[in-house]
């Protein structure tokens, strides 16, 4: 059966000379693993389309029995040179497109999460956006379709209203100041207004916050930690790494 959708290209692996062996996010598929015969020959313009972030259309034979599906034609539903430009940005949307690949199961069909991905690249490819602020809203949005809320007002272990805290270390939960014992992070009340904030906005209204800068990398430190804990396979992103570098690199700068 050919099938024709669209997808975000999660990985790519060159197979023999000339070939490539792609994971896609499809729209209406879920995670496809393809084969792109000859796309690295020269000339062939289909192995540029098929790079990890890219937004693209795609034909490709399917056949329920096999594992790969067989390329047939693809094309742009959206370039990002922005997001390829400039490091901050393309080390953000590879670990969008990592997150996505380990937070899903083949073949299963997550159109919400997929409107989420494109749409958050395409902000990504924004420069009037602050980038930072679109990954925190990534994986707080992630973390909801997911099925994990992160209680923001009131303890989890004595319900008493929070103004800052933790993560408790047993139920990856967020608790008060007094009721934390280790936590791999303390959130201060800054953290939780803005965490509160980003999750009462559209994204594309996100443009109107105004945040001073470094306040955004504990509330992100947070969403790591806690969709770390909760969502099965992030705790093999090895591009989180690299975001984790870029933030302690951005905090050094300034102090
Ligand atoms: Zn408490």
């Amino acid at each position: 059966m050919l099938i024709a959708t669209n997808a975000i290209v999660l990985k790519r692996i060159p197979y023999s000379d000339t070939s490539l062996i792609c994971r896609i996010f499809t729209e209406d598929w879920g995670k496809v693993t393809i084969l792109a015969k000859g796309v690295l020959r020269p000339k062939n313009v289909t192995g540029a389309l098929l790079e990890p972030v890219n937004h693209i259309h795609i034909q490709y034979y399917n056949k329920s029995n096999r594992d790969i599906q067989i390329l047939k034609n693809a094309n742009f539903v959206q370039q990002y040179p922005k997001i390829r430009n400039d490091l901050s940005r393309i080390i953000l949307g590879l670990a969008i497109v990592e997150i996505i690949d380990k937070a899903t199961l083949d073949c299963n069909p997550y159109p919400v999460l997929y409107r989420l991905g494109w749409r958050v690249l395409d902000k990504l490819n924004d420069e009037t956006q602050n980038f930072w602020l679109v990954f925190a809203f990534f994986l707080y949005q992630l973390s909801i379709r997911m099925g994990f809320m992160p209680n923001l007002k009131n303890c989890s272990k004595c319900l008493s209203e929070m103004s800052q805290g933790g993560i408790d270390n047993y139920t990856g939960e967020l608790v008060c100041a007094k009721c934390v014992t280790q936590s791999q992070i303390l959130l201060e009340e800054n953290s939780f207004t803005l965490l509160q904030k980003i999750t009462g906005l559209h994204l594309d209204d996100l443009q109107t916050l105004t945040i001073e800068k470094n306040s955004i990398f504990n509330p992100i430190r947070f969403l790591d930690i806690f969709t770390s804990f909760h969502i099965e396979g992030l705790k093999r992103v090895r591009s989180m790494e690299m975001v984790r570098n870029l933030i302690n690199e951005e905090n050094n700068k300034s102090t």
